[in-house]
Order: structure tokens, then sequence, then C-alpha cells
């Protein structure tokens, strides 16, 4: 029989300190049939109860390399999906708090896609001329659309990879969600900006003409980061008037400008690796989530490497920070009790489709 849920209202309350305490105890009971996996910007109460840690795809990647039976991601939705469609059939994604999403990912949804794809077929022949390639922060089902209409999936890594491979098939690239990784991706490929326009889906044709689509090399969806957008070039400005040595180190989800005036440009495993590589007594200016530029801050600091955030005002991932120790000791406790909440499944025809798109990316990677 299966056993009742235990209510989060009974969470909801509680103390951090006690919440703590229940999922250490929890831990130990689960043992190896429950992994913890932790994003990079995951806040620093939940980030230490993690036995995994990395961006998005390698947690997935790793966490299906386990026996876990539970692969508990403290994340947002759509890495908890990435979890479930690259696990092996018997392993369970749960992401503790439903409403973690990104707001990124929720620009593009595949009603709007679709729209976009049958609109460019009133120009081309979309099947024949265009990739579809989304960043791997979209909805499983634009990842299935991808691997349906012989398009791929990216990450911030292998974005530029990814658009070689793309162009190596078809001429032109439909690159969604993230119009700032889709520009300066192709900035590096040498694309002019007047061949990446902007789709604005709420526009019919996404605002474009039939020359401009005809023109194009990259179609950038009109998709953002709300924390990435925060960072300006002012703040970077304003550093190296202060700091002639410092050096700038920014994530291709800021803009082009701020990505332009930075000394590098990389995921969040690229920037850990290139301050920790880089030598002792340096001082960095960083263009990502908060609660990443706190940790490396904290971590190189013995180092004498001063790690300094870009933004002067607060810009964390607040819709990752909605996994708290509250949910993830609610999460834990019922899994102890021997009831799954918060399961995150794909439907398995989307889930074969997005994992073809997803292996597509592996293998061009
Ligand atoms: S930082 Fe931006 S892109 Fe990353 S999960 Fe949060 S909202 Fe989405």
């Amino acid at each position: 029989m299966q056993a009742e849920a235990i209510a989060f209202e009974r969470f909801d309350t509680l103390k951090d300190d006690d919440c703590e305490q229940r999922i250490i105890e929890a831990k130990a009971v689960l043992g190896k049939r429950a992994v913890i996996l932790a994003h990079h910007y995951q806040r620093a109460d939940v980030y230490k109860h993690a036995d995994l840690t990395g961006d998005s795809l390698k947690l997935s990647r790793l966490a299906s390399g386990t026996d876990a039976d539970y692969l508990v991601f403290c994340g947002v939705h759509f890495m908890a999906e990435v979890a479930d469609i690259l696990s092996k059939p018997e392993q369970i994604a749960i992401l503790p708090d439903l409403a973690a999403g990104c707001s990124m990912a929720d620009m593009a949804n595949l009603s709007k896609v679709e729209r976009a794809w049958r609109e460019l077929a009133e120009v081309l022949d979309p099947d024949e001329t265009i990739t579809p390639a989304t960043y791997i922060n979209s909805v499983a089902d634009l990842k299935a659309f991808c691997g349906e209409h012989g398009g791929i999936v990216c990450t911030s890594s292998n974005a530029v990879k990814i658009l070689q491979w793309s162009f190596s098939r078809r001429e032109k690239v439909l690159f969604f969600p993230d119009q700032h990784l889709g520009r300066w991706s192709g900035h590096k490929l040498g694309i002019p900006p007047d061949e990446m326009p902007v789709w604005d889906f709420d526009e019919p044709m996404g605002g474009l003409t039939p020359e401009q689509i005809r023109k194009a090399r990259i179609l950038l969806w009109k998709g953002h980061c709300s924390v990435h957008q925060m960072f300006q070039p002012q703040h970077i400005l304003r550093f190296r008037n202060q700091y002639p040595d410092g050096k700038v180190i920014s994530h291709p989800e800021c803009s082009f400008e701020v990505c332009k005036n930075s000394d590098y440009v990389g995921s969040t495993e690229y920037i850990i690796n290139t301050i920790r590589e880089a030598e002792k007594g340096t001082r960095w200016l960083v263009g990502t989530e908060l609660n990443l530029v706190g940790r490396i801050a904290e971590e190189f600091k013995p180092e004498g490497k001063i790690v300094q955030f870009m933004a002067p005002t607060i810009c964390m991932c607040s819709t990752m920070a909605r996994i708290d120790p509250q949910h993830l000791a609610w999460t834990l406790e019922n899994l102890v009790a021997g009831k799954v909440v918060n399961q995150i499944k794909v439907p398995m025809a989307e889930a074969e489709l997005a994992r073809l798109a997803l292996e597509r990316m592996l293998e061009a990677s």
C-alpha cells in the first residue's frame, strides 16, 4: 500500500537549524538510495548537503552513473527534467519545490516555437534550411522538438561547437531561448550582427521581413536570463578604473556588451577553473550568479585571490533559491517514509526525442 505523504505545512515554519539536523538524519537513513544534486547557483544552506555539485548537464550525467534510486535535484525544473531523461529507467528524479522554475526557459514554449516554424515556412523550407538548436535551459518538449526536426541541444560550454555542427547540416540556425548565448557564440564564429536578427515571438513573423529571414544565419529567440541581464558594461568600466590589473570574467548569458568588455567569457565550470588556475594574488570581477561568486570568493581567499561580484545590486537566481532547507527536509523525510513527492517525469515519447537531441550534442562536443 502506498504511504501517505507528509504534508509540507509541517515543515514550512521549521527553523533552518532544525531542518539541517533533519536533513542530516534523513540522509543517513537513505544512504546511497538517494543522491542530492546541487547546481552551482544553489544557496549555501542547501548546497552544503549535496553529494554532487556542478552545472546541469554534469550533474545529470553523474547522477545517472550512480546506483541511487532517487535523484534529488536542488536546481530548477528543466534540470530535473534532464536528469530524468538521462537517468536509468528505475531512477526517479525529484525537484524539492515544483515552483523552482527558470525564467529564461519559460520564455520559449512549444506553441511559440511551432508557430515560428510555421511562419518561417512561408519564406523558406525550415526542415531543409534551419537547424533548431536549444540551450539546455529549456523545457523538455523543446528539446524533443529539436530531436524531431534534426536539431540539437547545447550548453554554455559547447554552444560554439554546436553551432558549427548545425551549420554543417543546414545553412541557418533557430537558436532558443537565450539570445545572448546565441549572439556571443555566433560572434565567436565571425557572424556579423545583421546576420543574427532577433526573433520576437510576440510579433507576426518574429517582427522580421522575408529579406531579413533569408539573410539570417542565426535567428535569435528573444529570451534572456533575468539574473545575467543585470550586469552592465559600466560595472566593468568602474572596476577597470579602480583596478587596472584586475581581470573580468563573465558568463555568456550576459549581454553582448558585457561579454565584449570581459577578458574571459565562459560557463560556470570555466569561470571556476579559470580563477582556480590563475596566479595567486590576482583580482577578479565576475559576471554570474551571486551564490557561485560568493562561494568561489571564499574558496580562493587563502590564495590571496580577490573575487568580486560584478553588480552593485543582488543578482540571485531567486527561483532556484525556492529550494530551501524546509523543502529539502520535507522531500527527504517523505522518502524515508516511503513516499515520493514532486517527481519529475517526462512523458516517454517526448523523453526519447529529447534524448536524441541531447545525444547529438554529446556526440558533437
Ligand atoms: S540563473 Fe537564469 S538561466 Fe540560470 S536557472 Fe536562474 S533564471 Fe534560469
